[in-house]
Parts: C-alpha cells; structure tokens; sequence
C-alpha cells in the first residue's frame, strides 16, 4: 500500500484510495488483522474538571500498532473503515475495551466516566443500543459511566433515523457528546433539540484564544451551552494560560496535552497517582 511518513512518525496511507482498487483490499484486510492479531490499542486522555480541579473522565482513543509501519493515526485510517463499513467492528471493539476498563476502574473505587467516539455510520445502525446495553451488563457498568461523542456532520447524515437511536441511548442513561463542536454548520439552537448532555468545543478554537475573537466565540459558546443546560468540555488545552482562561470562561472541563496525552490504562493509572488533578 501507498504508505509514507509525516513529521509525527505516522504512517499516513494515500487519500486517493478510491481509485486504487487493490490496495483498498489490501488496506482492509490490513484493518481486520490487526482487529484478528491484537495490534488495536486504547488509549485513555484525562478529562479535568476545572471547578472540582480533579479528572472526571477520560476519552477512549484508537491507536493501531502495525508491525511494520509502527504506530498509524486514526486520523488516517477511521475515515478509511467508516468508508468501508468496517467501522462497525472497530466500533464494537472499542466499546467493548472502554466498557470493561470503566467497570474495572469503577471495582477498584475509581468512577471514571469513558468517553467513546462513534461515527456517523454507527448511527445509522439500529443494533447500537441493544449492544451497547449488552456490553454494560456484561461488564456491570453504569450506563451514566458511558459517554459517546458524536460529529454534527455524523448527526446529519439521517437526522431523523440517528434522532431515534440518541434518544434510544439517552433513555439508557448514556451520557451523549457534541464532538468538535464550531466546525460544523448547524447552529446551537438545532443542537439544542438532540438529547445531549455535553458539547465539546473544538481545539481550534482553543489553539487561537490569543485571537480575542476567537476567545470571544470561546466564551459565548461556553455561555450559550449553559444556558441550554449542557456541560461544556475544551478539548486541546496545550498550556496553562488555555487553561486559565477556560477556567474564567467558567468551562466545565479542559483536556489536552498540557494535563496529558492519551495514555494505555496503566500508564493512566500510575499518572493518576502523581498528577496534581
Ligand atoms: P477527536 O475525537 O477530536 O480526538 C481528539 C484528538 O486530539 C486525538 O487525536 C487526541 O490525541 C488529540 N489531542 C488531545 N489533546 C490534544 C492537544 O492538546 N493538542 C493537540 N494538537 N491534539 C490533542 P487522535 O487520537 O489522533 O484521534 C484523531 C481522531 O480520530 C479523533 O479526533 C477521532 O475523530 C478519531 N478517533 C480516534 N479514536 C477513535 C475511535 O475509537 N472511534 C472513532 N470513530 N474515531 C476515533
Ligand atoms: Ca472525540
Ligand atoms: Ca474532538
Ligand atoms: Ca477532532
């Protein structure tokens, strides 16, 4: 497969796989062995109450070490298995991973609520929630313990059908996430009509609140989730000033590299023990 390296060490595959009928088939047969041969990771990044100063949460993220190429980015290949449709099953596996640590985590007196992405194909299936209500009773987890983070764009892609699992999920108890929220184009108000508890404001707001505009959209954003009663989540914090001034914005929660990048659960666990969160 057309595979090079970008400045990160990812191995990034060519977008053009479309057109490349062959190396389409060997990148997804490529996926299902590192679900079959173990090469799936999650890693865990702390999410930091700024009012309790304490990590409330984590959010699950995706990492694929490939015997070869080493570690590649979901950013290179979750948009290739949601094009594919085997997201379904990264999907699945994930949940599973993130359901298990959280009841785990939760035994050992650490209520630590995991948040999952799921993509805007996972929507469409109408078996999500009945697996998901399956894997909480496996594991016996809290549905409150669960947070799936969804797009605006992954919403849009059949608003009405999507709109019944939400609230099929919701009335589970799971807790449901607005994902990079302001890079989308439906507004707050229509947002405002899902049943979501959470919006996540994108980190490239935060990454450009020097920029008293965007502070301003930061802060009226975080003013608007409010007054719709959600809790408002800043997602790339990357120093301590993002993270002050989130903290007079009167935002919920920060995380980002500044607290800690995404880590496996026992590197979480042991950075737990030593942060000052
Ligand atoms: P996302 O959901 O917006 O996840 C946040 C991304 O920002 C993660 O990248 C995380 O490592 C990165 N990040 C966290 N803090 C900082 C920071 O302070 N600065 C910067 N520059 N970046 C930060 P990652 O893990 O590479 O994931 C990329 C995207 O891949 C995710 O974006 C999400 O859309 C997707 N993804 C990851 N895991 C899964 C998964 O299990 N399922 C699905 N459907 N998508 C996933
Ligand atoms: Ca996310
Ligand atoms: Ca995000
Ligand atoms: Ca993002």
């Amino acid at each position: 497969y057309v595979a090079k390296r970008n400045k990160g060490g990812y191995a990034v595959y060519d977008a053009s796989y479309d057109t490349h009928q062959q190396e389409h088939l060997s990148l997804l047969s490529e996926i299902r062995q590192a679900v079959e041969g173990h090469q799936l990771r999650v890693y865990y990044q702390p999410k930091v109450g700024l009012l309790s100063g304490v990590v409330e949460g984590v959010e699950a993220l995706l990492r694929w070490e490939h015997p070869r190429r080493g570690f590649v980015s979901p950013g290179d290949f979750i948009p290739f298995a949601e094009h594919t449709g085997y997201i379904k099953v990264l999907t699945r596996w994930v949940l599973e991973q993130a359901i298990r640590q959280c009841g785990q985590w939760r035994s050992n007196g650490m209520p630590l609520q995991v948040s999952v992405n799921i993509s805007a194909r996972d929507l469409l299936n109408r078996e999500l929630p009945d697996l998901i209500v399956q894997l909480l009773d496996r594991y016996g987890t809290p549905a409150s313990l669960l947070c799936l983070e969804i797009t605006e764009s992954g919403f849009m892609e059949d608003p009405a059908h999507s709109q019944r699992v939400l609230e099929r999920l919701h009335e589970l108890g799971v807790v449901l996430s607005i994902d990079d929220y302001g890079t989308g184009y439906s507004s707050l108000s229509y947002v405002a009509r899902l049943p979501v508890d959470e919006l996540k404001i994108d980190r490239s707001f935060v990454k450009q609140m020097s920029d008293s505009t965007t502070a301003t959209i930061v802060r009226s954003t975080i003013e608007l989730g409010h007054s719709l009663g959600l809790k408002v989540v800043a997602e790339g914090v990357e120093d301590e000033a993002d993270l002050r001034t989130l903290r007079v914005y009167g935002c919920d929660q920060a995380q980002g590299y500044f607290m800690s990048r995404p880590l496996p659960a026992k590197e979480l666990e042991e950075w737990l023990k030593h942060s000052p969160w």
